[in-house]
């Protein structure tokens, strides 16, 4: 499958028309942005990294029965989506107490929950993706109820499938964020990314954080950090 002409540019990734309508090629860039898109930089190898870690964690949630808009990875930085229409809501689910919760309630980094949580905010980059409730997802007709339902029970499932994959690996699955889209026939799949772009990292043993927070608040050693996620998950 060859890449058609550029159908949009994101932060992070390029996405190409195909001679195939109903697929697409999302490309991986080493760009990064935080702060909705006020600090940017470059992480040397990370559109690498993210393509082959976000591949292998799509195949890993396809053999457990969560649906995905994966189809084959197509080279280093390249891969073969199906073509949805992204259902306009971030979701994020968390583990433990970190970034913007932390803030907002005003409580340490690293309190470990009885049970996940879950929020929406609206995938809207010049409101700065507000937070939302599944109330208000429904009155702006963002999804359904039915497609919400299915987005929040697959979400629970995908926070379960990769906690237990990344701690067998020595990571502590921190939070993580999710987007979803529609198939032609109105089936909802995972689409979108699953990396230390979009997820927080820690090691299980030191808690140190192999994740964007790394770039984000300048800790250094951001290279090393995505490297080492891709050396335990995938090997060298
Ligand atoms: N996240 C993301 N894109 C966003 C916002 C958040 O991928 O636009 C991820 C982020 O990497 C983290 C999780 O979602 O793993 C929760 O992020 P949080 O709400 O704490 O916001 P942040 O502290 O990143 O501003």
């Amino acid at each position: 499958m060859e890449k058609r002409e550029q159908m949009y540019e994101g932060k992070a990734k390029k996405v190409f028309a195909t001679d195939d309508d109903s697929l697409c090629i999302v490309s991986y860039k080493d760009d990064a942005t935080a702060f909705n898109g006020e600090k940017r930089g470059t992480i040397m190898g990370k559109g690498v990294i993210n393509n082959r870690l976000t591949n292998r964690l799509m195949r890993l949630l396809m053999e457990n029965g969560v649906p995905t808009h994966f189809v084959e990875e197509l080279s280093e930085r390249d891969t073969l989506v199906k073509r949805v229409k992204i259902v306009p809501l971030e979701v994020i689910i968390r583990n433990i107490s970190a970034g913007s919760f932390a803030k907002r309630y005003g409580v340490e980094e690293g309190i470990v929950f009885e049970q996940p949580t879950i929020e929406f905010s609206y995938k809207n980059d010049e409101l700065g993706d507000p937070l939302m409730n599944s109330y208000h997802a429904l009155a702006l007709k963002l999804a359904t109820a039915e497609e919400i339902e299915t987005i929040k029970a697959y979400s629970f499932k995908i926070n379960e499938v990769l906690k237990a994959f990344l701690l067998e690996h020595g990571i502590e699955l921190v939070d993580f964020k999710l987007e979803f889209g529609r198939l032609p026939d109105g089936t909802i799949v995972l689409a979108d990314e699953i990396s230390p772009d979009t997820c927080r990292f820690w090691d299980v043993e030191t808690h140190e954080k192999l994740d964007k927070d790394r770039f984000r608040r300048d800790l250094g050693g951001v290279e090393d950090a995505y490297q080492e996620v891709m050396r335990r998950i995938i090997g060298d």
